[in-house]
């Protein structure tokens, strides 16, 4: 008998990744909209977790934790083929499906679909490697928080991707106006920070010398960066508010104002230059009143760095497997030029982890000009082709992680572009400086301490 070319081996696990999605497009319809229909926000998808994880339970083979690394609503569902006892070193792969939505408007991000995107995924994957008897372990995780919290990043810190030989996820992007397609992202490093101005309250008529303006020093820091921004390199981005002003009396100096900023760049070596530079306005704020204050940061949430070898096998898995218009009744699936993301996401901190891919995928029953956190967008993420479109892109990510699985030449090629690239853009010391220049309040890490009432069953 012949042996099979690499052709046939890739065609074969193509019709098994398809039909294997197929079967489960009916149970992850409605488990997407159980979910859409009761959006709930970072730290508290209880309910989304409930759903997913009895829905995980239900596949054999897999290994359900819910609650896991201390968290109220991440979970993990993990899957060691029965080959893997044959192997000394068996290759893992992760997914991840988000859960949380947006205050006022829902899943307007899509997050459902995500959700049940990785759960087609790992599945699909953990039954192929049973199917052809490959050594592999899938691990699929529940990751709360991502709109706010840094869920990802807790996780990270908490060893939920260790050991991890690659990490992928999708997210639903832009309208497309009836075409199917997907593309490979990136986006900026993002951290938030706090800065408080503490004065001293007095008579503002009677006695405003006996007092020292708090408002006066967040006004001049706001100034500050004002004027900071003009010199900053045009893809840096610093936005800010300034909050308590409810708490402020006319007739008194006020004794503390309250900034809250973000500050965005395009990596993490170039948010480093540029963070001192925001503090030293905050300091200036100070100074200039007379004030102290403090400056709490939060989670940093990196950039997206694609890793080039999961790159290249997501599209020519996309292209081969769903750019089919001869047999999908003359729909053509559009492998989109990489783009660049004007948000932020905490998966970026996953690519700085380990190599790992975020594809894009665009919603074909939704006009070219719509994206996330719109008001109309989560009517978007409820759609039958949205759902359809997420379930295509679940096939291409299966195949992606089983070329992993299947190929040590690819695994070792792939870690060794993915150590060049940190190497080049010094991660390392970039996520140092981050961490000592503006150090963690620490706030966010009591995610999962929530505080609904929720009774964790
Ligand atoms: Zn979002
Ligand atoms: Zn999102």
């Amino acid at each position: 008998m012949p042996h099979a070319t690499e052709t046939d081996l890739s065609a074969t696990f193509d019709d098994f990744v398809r039909d294997t999605i197929a079967q489960l497009d009916v149970e992850l319809r409605q488990l997407s909209l159980a979910i859409h229909a009761d959006p709930e926000l970072a730290w508290v998808e209880h309910h989304a977790h409930d759903l997913l994880t009895s829905y995980m339970e239900g596949q054999p083979g897999f290994v359900v934790e819910r609650q896991a690394y201390g968290l109220a609503t991440a979970w993990s569902a993990s899957f060691t083929s029965s080959a893997s006892a044959k192997s000394d070193k068996v290759p893992v792969v992760g997914f991840n499906s988000e859960m949380d939505a947006l205050k006022g408007l829902g899943h307007a991000c899509g997050h459902n679909l995500i959700a049940i995107a990785g759960c087609a995924s790992a599945i699909a994957t953990a039954r192929a490697l049973e199917h052809f008897e490959l050594p592999g372990r899938v691990v699929l995780l529940g990751t709360p928080a991502e709109e706010a919290g840094g869920g990802k990043v807790v996780m990270l810190e908490r060893g939920a991707y260790a050991g991890f030989d690659a990490c992928l996820m999708v997210h639903p992007g832009m309208g497309s106006a009836g075409q199917h397609g997907a593309g490979v992202m990136t986006s900026l490093t993002r951290v938030n920070c706090v800065a408080t101005f503490t004065g001293a309250p007095a008579h503002a008529g009677a006695a405003p010398e006996k007092g020292i303006n708090a408002l006066d020093a967040a006004v001049s820091a706001y100034s500050a960066i004002n004027s900071l921004r003009q010199q900053l390199p045009s893809d840096v981005r610093v936005h800010g508010i300034i909050t308590g002003g409810e708490d402020m009396s006319v007739n008194v100096i006020p004794a503390r104002a309250v900034l809250r900023y973000g500050m965005r760049a395009p990596s993490a070596k170039a948010l480093a230059a540029v963070i001192p530079r925001v503090l030293n306005c905050f300091a200036a704020g100070a100074l200039s009143a007379g004030c102290t204050h403090t400056v709490d940061g939060q989670y940093a949430y990196l950039d997206l760095r694609p890793s080039s070898s999961l790159s290249r096998l997501f599209k020519s898995a996309a292209s081969r497997c769903l750019d089919r218009p001869d047999v999908d009744g003359g729909e053509s699936y559009q492998i989109t030029d990489d783009f660049a993301l004007g948000g932020s996401t905490d998966f970026g901190n996953v690519t700085y982890a380990c190599p790992a891919l975020h594809p894009m995928f665009l919603l074909p029953g939704v006009p070219a000009d719509e994206h996330p956190h719109s008001n109309t967008y989560a009517d978007a993420a409820a759609l039958p082709s949205s759902h359809d479109a997420a379930l295509r892109v679940s096939t291409a990510i299966a195949l992606t992680a089983l070329e992993v699985l299947r190929s040590s030449d690819v695994r070792e090629e792939m870690r060794r572009e993915w150590l060049k690239d940190m190497a080049a853009i010094g991660a390392e010391d970039a996520m140092r400086v981050i961490d000592e220049v503006l150090p963690r309040s620490g706030d966010e890490s009591a995610g999962g301490d929530c505080g609904c009432s929720h009774d964790g069953k």
